[in-house]
């Protein structure tokens, strides 16, 4: 009995990249600006080809320019850090992005040190990290990572005021569940960050008017972990055994268990997901216009 409202992410990531093809459109008859993306991908990895090739297209599709640079799987870090230098010097790119995971010959932590914290438009530097702790604004606004600013639009969207709700975010990547608790504290949510040394794991999500799962581990949030009438965000992406040779996407929520003592929840695939590209795109236009002086389409 699924109770839960279906939070749609695909329709409202469709609506977002509208506005963002707007904004490029004035940008473009107004200014003369074309915003840039640089995608940079190492190696074949399959997943990462996919990822990178609808960047690439959605972008266009925005108006924006893409500028997709592909290293084989052999590159050295300094073949890589060269890029980004060249990337970091072009005034016709204002984001660059490097597709992770990279091979284990580079090492993450020097590339995204490297990327000009303005063009960061993953969010990932620790500059941006930095800005996005402090409450940094104006010109020194973090660019805020993808995927978790990409949920809170859809919490907003549902909630409005987020002020003074319960939160708990399992998960503490530098990448998703980190970035996550620091923007619900931003909205005076009370934030609660779970992870795999949390002890008594469903007590601590039944706490959470929302409730974030950035875990990796299929369906591992059950029906008996929800408040009822949570709002539920389900970051995970895993791809399981369907049987007879299939595989099917599931999220880290037993979504129909959820969606029974949930006020609202996010369906895998078709929630979070299509978020992220939409809100990789909003965050480029945003680093044009900071780049040339110019005020921020909201
Ligand atoms: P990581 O593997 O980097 O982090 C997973 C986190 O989950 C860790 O903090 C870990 O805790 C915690 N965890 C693992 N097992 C448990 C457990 N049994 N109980 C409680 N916590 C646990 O993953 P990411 O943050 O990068 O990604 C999380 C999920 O989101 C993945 O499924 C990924 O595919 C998906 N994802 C989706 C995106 C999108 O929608 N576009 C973008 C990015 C990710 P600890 O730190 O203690 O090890």
């Amino acid at each position: 009995a699924v109770s839960a409202t279906r939070i749609d992410g695909k329709v409202f990531a469709q609506t977002l990249r509208g506005r963002v093809g707007a904004a490029v459109g004035r940008l473009k008859a107004e200014q003369g600006l074309t915003p840039g993306l640089a995608v940079v991908l190492v190696g074949e990895d399959p997943a990462s080809q996919v990822y990178v090739r609808s960047k690439g297209k959605q972008t266009l599709e925005a108006g924006m320019n893409s500028f997709e640079h592909r290293l084989p799987d052999t590159a050295s870090q300094a073949e890589l850090l060269a890029k980004v230098a060249e990337l970091n010097a072009d005034p016709a790119v204002h984001g660059i992005l490097v597709q992770l995971p990279l091979p284990g010959q580079i090492d993450t932590q020097t590339v995204i040190a490297a990327i000009d914290p303005d063009k960061d438009v993953d969010g990932f530097h620790v500059i941006n990290a930095g800005r996005l702790m402090t409450g940094a604004s104006g010109a020194s606004a973090p660019s805020v990572p993808c995927t978790p600013l990409g949920c809170l639009m859809l919490l907003k969207d549902r909630l409005g005021d987020l002020s003074g709700l319960n939160a708990v975010v399992v998960g503490r990547s530098n990448i998703v569940g980190k970035p996550m608790a620091q923007l619900l504290l931003a909205e005076s949510c009370t934030v609660t960050i779970a992870h795999s040394r949390t002890r008594d794991l469903p007590a601590v999500c039944r706490g959470a008017d929302i409730l974030v799962a950035a875990v990796g581990r299929p369906e591992m949030v059950r029906g008996d972990w929800v408040k009822p009438g949570a709002t539920v965000i389900d970051v995970g992406i895993n791809r399981i055994d369907a049987g007879d040779g299939k595989t099917r996407l599931v999220g880290d929520v037993a979504f129909d268990e959820a969606a029974a003592v949930a006020g609202a929840i996010t369906p895998v695939p078709g929630g979070v997901g299509p978020m992220t590209i939409a809100v990789l795109l909003a965050n480029t236009v945003t680093a044009a216009c900071r780049q040339n002086g110019l005020a921020v389409p909201d």
